[in-house]
């Protein structure tokens, strides 16, 4: 295995194509880069791979620029947008066809695309013969003063192409398999391989992290990179993401852009602790981590070599699980455009009750997944009256009558207890179950469905205490009045 400590100052590279919104495949390609640099004090870069300017976009590359700052893995330096750089890709080609290590190759596109079909017809693989492109000096010399046009073909050596893979360890192709391939094409633009091996050069990339869809462009990238006589970076190729039915992850499996799950209310951090598990482990048992401990934990030896699975369930329950984590300011911030929007509070009264409100968020985070969730949750303790879920009636409000009057000695007892405090409550309630003979659970339940109009909620004492004196009493009064009148 290659050294998995970085012998000098590292340099990393997110290189995403601009030609739809940021998938959640390449933030967790971002993401493992930019863990490697933060690790090893290096420099994580982003190159907009523009060069197709037929898909390319730029609501694309806002997309991606929003998503990766919502996720909060910013880029060192400028971002280089590799179509500025195709004069540099055409001279590296150029360069390579002077040393001889490329070729000008005449052969029409038609004639190409017959010998593909012909191939394949016969049931082989085309392979590009150099001998079709082997001119003489003077017939070079007099197509190029024709203005024919031509591609640049790479002269694959002889040999083998190897590399210490980061995540799989000793790859090797062998020469024969590959074939001369184009490096820049006969209306002059260069190709993929191209493109980013004299990008990668130019920015002194020393590692190439990417998805293993990549593998097979690698040793013609590492061919090129020789033939270049520039330093062959380090390549690691990180595992595919499937869905949880083991087929590639595509829109059937749910939202694959990150901005969607940006908009569904799910905190970034997340999102990137969820991505990060995606492809990594971290030889413990701990899965819920804050972004330093990523940071303290990415080990390059815990990459993955089999697919990762997405699954949103887990992505949820990782939500939850950071909800009960972050300081509770940061989640009011966070809520207080969400209870505007549902219509439940303005800022203003937020921000005039902010202890008050963080209060009812410490109830309710333990409990949510989702930011979502605390909205609706949150509705009792900011609504006068409350709905009574139909459910909720049946079970705890069976009996109307002996429900009524419970209540209405629920309601007496807790207008007379001195200070409106859980513990005095709890007192006074516990007290009339036991004079009534019957156990807590019978007085608290139907408690419940008068003040929350469900089955579940916060603990009940707490609930009385956030949802305040005056309305709790004037809604348990209300549940009397609607159980006697039927
Ligand atoms: N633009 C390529 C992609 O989005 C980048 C591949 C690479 O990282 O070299 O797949």
């Amino acid at each position: 295995m290659a050294s998995v400590i970085p012998a000098s100052r590292p340099r990393v590279r997110f290189a995403p194509s601009p030609t739809g919104f940021l998938h959640v495949g390449g933030a967790r390609t971002a993401l493992f880069n930019w863990l490697y640099a933060k690790k090893f004090d290096g420099d994580f870069l982003l190159r907009i791979e523009d060069t197709d300017r037929q898909r390319s976009t730029d609501e694309s590359t806002r997309a991606i620029f929003e998503g990766l700052e919502w996720l909060g893995l910013t880029w060192d330096e400028d971002v280089v947008y590799q179509g500025a750089n195709v004069q540099r890709h055409h001279a590296d080609a150029h360069r390579l066809l002077e040393s001889g290590a490329a070729y000008r190759d005449f052969t029409p596109a038609a004639e190409i695309e017959r010998l593909r079909a012909e191939a394949e017809a016969r049931g082989e693989a085309f392979r590009f013969d150099r001998a079709l492109a082997d001119l003489s000096d003077a017939e070079i010399a007099e197509r190029l003063a024709r203005h024919e046009p031509y591609a640049i073909r790479f002269r694959v050596p002889e040999g083998t192409t190897e590399w210490d893979d980061l995540v799989h360890g000793r790859i090797a192709f062998p020469n024969k398999d590959i074939e001369d391939f184009v490096i820049l094409r006969s209306d002059g633009t260069p190709v993929y391989n191209m493109a980013v091996v004299s990008d990668d050069i130019a920015m002194g990339i020393t590692l190439v992290m990417r998805g293993d869809d990549h593998i097979s462009n690698t040793p013609k990238q590492i061919l090129l990179y020789r033939a270049l006589s520039a330093t062959v970076p380090q390549f690691g190729h990180v595992p595919m993401i499937h869905g949880t039915d083991g087929k590639k992850l595509s829109k059937r499996h749910g939202a694959t852009a990150v901005g969607d799950y940006q908009h569904q209310g799910l905190l970034p951090q997340a999102m990137l602790n969820f991505l990060a598990l995606l492809g990594w482990s971290t030889g413990d048992d701990v899965e819920v981590m804050t972004l330093p401990q990523l940071i303290e934990k990415f080990r390059v030896e815990g990459l993955q070599k089999k697919a990762a699975v997405f699954d949103t369930k887990k992505l949820e329950w990782m939500n939850g699980q950071h909800l009960a984590l972050i300081p509770i300011d940061e989640l009011a911030a966070l809520m207080t455009p969400l209870m505007e929007k549902a219509g439940l509070a303005s800022a203003d009264d937020l921000r005039a009750r902010h202890e008050w409100f963080c209060g009812v968020l410490e109830l309710l985070r333990v409990r949510a997944r989702l930011l979502d969730e605390i909205v609706d949750q949150a509705k009792p303790f900011f609504t006068e009256f409350v709905e009574y879920d139909a459910d909720a009636v049946s079970k705890q409000w069976r009996d109307a009558a002996a429900t009524a009057d419970i209540l209405e000695a629920t309601h007496d007892r807790l207008a007379a207890v001195s200070t409106w405090e859980p513990a005095a409550m709890e007192e006074a309630l516990r007290a009339l179950a036991e004079e009534r003979g019957i156990s807590g659970g019978k007085i608290f339940q139907p408690l419940r469905v008068a003040l929350v109009g469900l089955t579940v909620s916060p603990g009940i004492f707490d609930v009385l205490q956030y949802v305040g004196r005056e309305r709790s009493l004037a809604r348990i009064a209300a549940a009397v009045r609607y159980l006697k009148n039927g």
